[in-house]
C-alpha cells in the first residue's frame, strides 16, 4: 500500500485515459446510449455494466469516491451534490417511523436543523444530548435508538469526542454510530479505525480546498453505502461530472495543503493565547483545551480552524474585521484563502443577545481558518487588528 500522499495523487484513478489525456475525463453526460440489441441485453442480463442514467452515477464522481474511499480507509464511498445532501440523504435512507436518533448539541447547525425539525415530521424523533457527556448519551438511549450521530471536532469550540468510549457505548446495542468529520479530514483523523460505522465529510471544506464548489461524502462499508446509493437514486442530490473532477484536482494537493494548515493553525492559535487582548483560545492542539489528551491520542494533527475570544464588545469586534486585510470575512473553512467569521452577527443574527450567551456565542467570539498562506503573515495581520 502506498502512503498517503502518494495515494491522494493516484488512488482511484484510471492509469490510462482517453486519448492518452493524465487526468481523468470530465464525462459530461447525463444520459449512457445503446449501441444495438445485444448491448441491451448484456445490460438487461446484468453481464455488461454500462451506466444508465446521471442521477444513477457518473464515470467522473465515481473515480472521486474511489480516491476518497482510499484516503478514508473505507471501503465504499458515496458522493453528493453538498455535505447536507448527504447528511440528510443518509438519515432518511437508514431511518424509517417509529426510529429514533440521538444527536450531540454542537453539531452543525443545519444538522440539528434536519433531525429535530424534519424528521418528527416523518415519525422519527431525536434525543440532543450534550457533547461529550457519555452518560447522558448512554441514558438517552431506547429500544428503538436507531443511530448515533456525532461530529468531531465540533463547532465552534472544537470539543473532541473519544470515540472508543461512544463505540463502546453504543455498538454492542446495534447502534449505527455516525461521525461528521469534516473539521479533521482524513489526513488527521481516521474515525472508522476506531469502530465508527459511517464517516461523514463536506468535501466543501479542506477536501476540495479551493472555496470553489459545494460537496458531500458519506464513507463506511459496502451494504450500508449501498442503501444509501438505493437511495440517492430516487433522491437526486448528485454531484456534477464537473465538480466531481474539481475534487479530484483539489484532493491531488490536500495532503499538503493540510500540512501547511496543520502547522499555521497550531502557530496561529499560540500566538493568539500569548496575546493581551484575547480572553481564551479554543483549538485541541493547545494543552488548555479540555479535550487536548483525547486529540492527540486519536488525530495527528489539529487542522487550520481556531476560535478565540476577543475581550471587547460587538461594535470593538467589528471594527477588529474591518482592520483585518488579509482575511476575508465570511464562513465556511479549509480552503487557500484565509477567512474570519464572528458568529455574534454572521450565524446568530437572529437570536438575542441572551440566547447567544446561553450557547457560548459571546460578542468577542470570532473563528478563523487559516489558508495557505504563510504563517507569519497571517499572524502579523491579526497582530495589527488587535492593536487599537
Ligand atoms: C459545512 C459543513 C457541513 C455542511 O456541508 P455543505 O457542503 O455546506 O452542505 C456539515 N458539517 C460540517 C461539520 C460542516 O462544517
Amino acid at each position: 500500500m502506498k502512503r498517503f500522499s502518494t495515494l491522494a495523487v493516484h488512488a482511484g484513478e484510471e492509469r490510462f485515459n482517453h486519448y492518452n489525456a493524465i487526468t481523468t475525463p470530465i464525462v459530461q453526460t447525463s444520459t449512457y446510449i445503446f449501441r444495438d440489441r445485444e448491448h441491451i441485453k448484456a445490460f438487461a442480463e446484468k453481464r455488461l455494466a454500462h451506466h444508465e442514467y446521471g442521477r444513477y452515477g457518473n464515470p467522473t464522481q465515481e473515480a472521486a469516491e474511489r480516491k476518497l474511499a482510499v484516503l478514508e480507509g473505507a471501503r465504499d464511498a458515496i458522493l453528493f451534490a453538498s455535505g447536507m445532501n448527504a447528511i440528510c440523504t443518509t438519515l432518511l435512507a437508514l431511518l424509517r417511523s417509529g426510529d429514533h436518533m440521538i444527536i450531540t448539541d454542537d453539531a452543525y447547525k443545519k444538522t440539528l436543523d434536519f433531525t429535530t425539525n424534519a424528521l418528527p415530521r416523518f415519525g422519527i424523533e431525536a434525543t440532543i444530548v450534550k457533547m461529550c457527556d457519555y452518560g447522558e448519551m448512554e441514558a438517552a438511549i431506547r429500544p428503538n435508538t436507531r443511530i448515533f450521530f456525532s461530529e468531531s471536532p465540533t463547532n465552534p469550540y472544537l470539543n473532541i469526542m473519544d470515540m472508543e468510549r461512544v463505540t463502546k457505548i453504543f455498538k454492542p446495542r446495534g447502534i449505527t454510530v455516525i461521525s461528521d468529520s469534516t473539521f479533521a479530514t482524513p489526513f488527521n483523523q481516521r474515525p472508522l479505525e476506531f469502530g465508527i460505522d459511517l464517516v461523514v465529510h463536506s468535501c466543501t471544506k479542506y477536501l476540495a480546498g479551493h472555496n470553489d464548489l459545494l460537496a458531500g461524502v458519506v464513507l463506511g462499508s459496502p451494504d450500508m453505502i449501498e442503501t444509501i446509493r438505493l437511495f440517492r437514486r430516487t433522491m437526486g442530490g448528485v454531484i456534477d461530472p464537473l465538480v466531481s473532477y474539481l475534487l479530484i484536482r483539489g484532493l491531488k494537493t490536500f495532503p499538503l495543503r493540510m500540512a501547511q494548515m496543520n502547522r499555521s493553525g497550531q502557530r496561529v492559535a499560540e500566538f493568539l493565547e500569548g496575546h493581551p487582548r484575547i480572553k481564551r483560545v479554543h483549538y485541541p492542539g493547545l494543552k488548555s483545551h479540555p479535550h487536548h489528551e483525547t486529540a492527540k491520542a486519536q488525530m495527528s494533527g489539529f487542522g487550520g480552524v481556531v476560535t478565540f475570544d476577543i475581550d471587547c464588545d460587538i461594535d470593538g469586534a467589528l471594527s477588529f474585521l474591518e482592520r483585518l486585510q488579509l482575511f476575508y470575512i465570511g464562513p465556511s473553512f479549509g480552503g487557500v484563502e484565509a477567512l474570519i467569521t464572528h458568529p455574534a452577527t454572521i450565524s446568530y443574527y437572529d437570536c438575542t443577545r441572551e440566547e447567544r450567551y446561553r450557547l457560548g456565542i459571546t460578542d468577542g467570539l470570532m473563528r478563523l481558518a487559516v489558508g495557505c498562506e504563510d504563517a507569519e503573515d497571517i499572524i502579523e495581520d491579526l497582530e495589527q487588528a488587535l492593536r487599537d
